[in-house]
């Protein structure tokens, strides 16, 4: 018989084409990254200015050894999920160290900050709950909202008014829900705004819902470099703090640091942490040590901030409308190929800045998305203006 093409392929390929036509087809491009800060292709190098690499731990010394270290220790992949035989002596460690640093009494490491927002907003609610979230959350919330089955509400950007409002109905009994879990980006990805952390705990302790707030941005960054909780003087008092081993801690992974209850909870409720083997000895060796960095070298974050108060000045000077809280730079370009072309035309002058398109960003709100770093240095940032000013 001869092989029949099944129909879907066709669709596909409609939809392929469609994507292509709205000039939103996308495929990674590979790069010999050679250090924080720089990558080479074709003989060429060029300058990294869109890495979520904070600290530009990822080719610190002392991390790579360490994770050099785990691999010789514990071998190269773990085996098995963490319940079953993944864990070893380092994830312990590393879950403790995270918790100190959150200030927290447990840290639970899932696999990536992806899976640690599906699997435990999954987990905390459920059919009959409820989950409000901020209009611009990351997609990973979304997911895990999705996800979950409980009812979603969404409320507008950082409007607390119209968050409130939504408590209230669900409090008036509008909806029967029994938990009530609000979740917001602390660091807002495309954005580099910062949610109203103060504001969200009021709302939370007096409508007795749970707070769960993404630091995937802010740790290394905002709050000594701490996060969110600390930049708003609540150390310790977030029920759930969410972070990922991948952007600032230089390695791979998620986590979430919280309660004993949460996470006791959270290790026999959550999907993505029981059914998925954990993360490799390598990755957890280097995320324990960049953190241990982070803490002994305070000069790196000292660094990131003079290099984002460099940033802002010198795009300031040379008329470029940027408004950012953090490491994160929006240059608003809205219309699609213009933001391309002018990516590309980046690209061709050595300097990689993401081109950020729908439906990352709403439509008509396309960017231009730079983010500085601590390995970054002056002239290099310089440079980056300049040819800015150039083609936009
Ligand atoms: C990057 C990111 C994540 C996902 O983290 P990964 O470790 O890359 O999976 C989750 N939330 C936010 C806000 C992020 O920016």
């Amino acid at each position: 018989m001869k092989d029949a093409t099944p129909s879907a392929f066709s669709l596909y390929e409609k939809e392929l084409d469609y994507i292509k036509k709205e000039k939103l087809f996308r495929a990674p491009t590979t790069y010999n990254p050679i250090s924080a800060t720089t990558v080479e292709k074709d003989g060429r190098h060029y300058l990294m200015m869109a890495s979520n690499n904070y600290l530009g731990l990822t080719h610190h010394e002392r991390v790579k050894k360490a994770a050099q270290e785990a691999i010789a220790l514990y071998g190269t992949g773990s085996g098995g999920a963490r319940l079953v035989s993944g864990s070893h002596p380092l994830f312990e460690a590393l879950e403790k160290d995270l918790a100190h640093f959150k200030g927290t009494e447990r840290a639970i490491v899932y696999n990536t900050g992806y899976m640690a927002n599906v699997g435990t907003i999954s987990a905390l609610v459920g059919k009959g709950d409820l989950v409000i979230s901020d209009e611009l959350n990351h997609a990973s919330i979304i997911d895990g909202c999705r996800l979950s089955g409980a009812q979603r509400l969404v409320y507008k950007h950082k409007d607390m008014k119209h968050l409130e409002e939504l408590l209230r109905e669900a409090q008036n009994g509008a909806t029967s829900a029994s938990v009530r879990l609000i979740v917001t980006d602390s660091v807002f990805s495309m954005d580099g705004d910062i949610a109203p952390l103060d504001e969200l705990y009021g709302l939370a302790t007096k409508y007795d819902a749970l707070l769960l707030v993404d630091d995937a941005h802010a740790t290394g960054v905002i709050g000594h470099g701490h996060g969110s909780a600390e930049h708003f003087n609540l150390r310790g008092k977030i029920h759930v703090q969410l972070g990922t081993l991948s952007k600032s801690l230089g390695s791979v992974g998620g986590f979430v640091a919280t309660s004993d209850l949460i996470g006791t909870y959270l290790r026999n409720k959550a999907r993505a942490y029981i059914f998925s083997t954990a993360i490799s000895p390598a990755d957890v060796g280097a995320a324990k040590e960049a953190l241990a960095v982070i803490q002994d070298e305070p000069q790196l974050h000292e660094k990131l901030m003079v290099n984002i108060a460099y940033l802002k000045k010198a795009l300031h000077e040379a008329s470029i409308a940027v408004e950012t809280e953090t490491a994160i730079f929006p240059i608003i370009t809205k219309d699609t190929e213009k933001t391309l072309a002018i990516s590309k035309a980046l690209y061709e002058k050595g300097i990689i800045l993401s081109a950020i398109r729908p439906p990352t960003v709403p439509v008509n709100e396309s960017r231009l998305r730079l983010t500085v770093t601590a390995a970054h240095d002056e002239e290099q940032l310089a440079r980056v203006v300049r040819e800015l000013r150039g083609v936009l």
